[in-house]
């Protein structure tokens, strides 16, 4: 049974990344995997998971977040071997500062070697990377910048709009994966949520499951290349 959880969609549910667990599940289901898809609300205890996916939100509930988790002894299950997917505010949370209201500084979890500051301005727009041969499309909504550790390794490089810091997106540390691609970014990009099956299940890689979405993701791609040569 592979055991996906959507942590505390009540504070990170902002930008609709609660979408990546319902692509997949049904991807997963669709292979005739046995999948279960887990709410961990903010007032329960974590459920436990084989991959946890933290979502965007606002920069109030994302600091709850980072209290509950530490509670929740969050970092414990990924020492053990959970992988996450994060996305934006799940993104700064792993890292071991951040910084989105005023200059207030918070602790993060500490998970991944990372620091994010307030940037000059709001990063509102397409996201547009490449995650090794493959194009990856989103969309991006944050106030901060993030400088990832000189060890760790970018989840991708940017072609449009600023992931990180307008050079590189997000991070890949061991089976942390995380970036700034809202979308919901599985739901948008089919290849990357096989990937994160795949990852989550041990498997280097999956058989192609072809539907809409692929159709979707390559008039995305054509639409969002376009606009940049333009
Ligand atoms: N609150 C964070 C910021 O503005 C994250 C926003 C988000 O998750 N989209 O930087």
């Amino acid at each position: 049974m592979l055991r996906i959880v959507q942590v505390y969609p009540e504070l990170l549910g902002t930008y609709g990344d609660g979408g990546n667990g319902l692509v997949l599940k049904e991807r997963a289901r669709r292979r005739g995997i046995d999948v279960e898809l887990i709410r961990a609300d903010m007032d329960d205890p974590l459920p436990a998971g084989d991959v946890y996916l933290l979502g965007g939100g606002e920069d109030g509930p994302q600091r709850l977040a980072v209290a509950l988790l530490e509670e929740a002894g969050f970092s414990r299950r990924v020492a053990n071997g959970a992988m996450v997917f994060a996305v934006c505010a799940g993104l700064q949370m792993l890292g071991s500062r951040f910084s989105v209201q005023g200059d207030d500084e918070y602790v993060g979890l500490g998970l991944v070697d990372a620091v994010t500051t307030r940037a000059p301005s709001r990063a509102v727009g397409d996201l547009m990377t490449t995650v090794g041969a493959s194009t990856m499309v989103g969309f991006e909504n944050h106030g901060g910048e993030t400088t990832i550790g000189a060890g760790v390794e970018p989840f991708a490089t940017v072609v449009r709009g600023r992931g990180n810091d307008g050079r590189v997106d997000g991070f890949r540390a061991g089976r942390i994966w995380a970036t700034y691609a809202h979308g919901p970014v599985l739901a948008l990009n089919p290849w990357l949520a096989d990937a994160v099956l795949a990852e989550s299940l041990g498997l280097s890689e999956l058989a192609p499951l072809p539907s809409v979405a692929d159709r979707l993701y390559e008039s995305r791609c054509r639409a969002l290349t376009k606009r940049s040569a333009d």
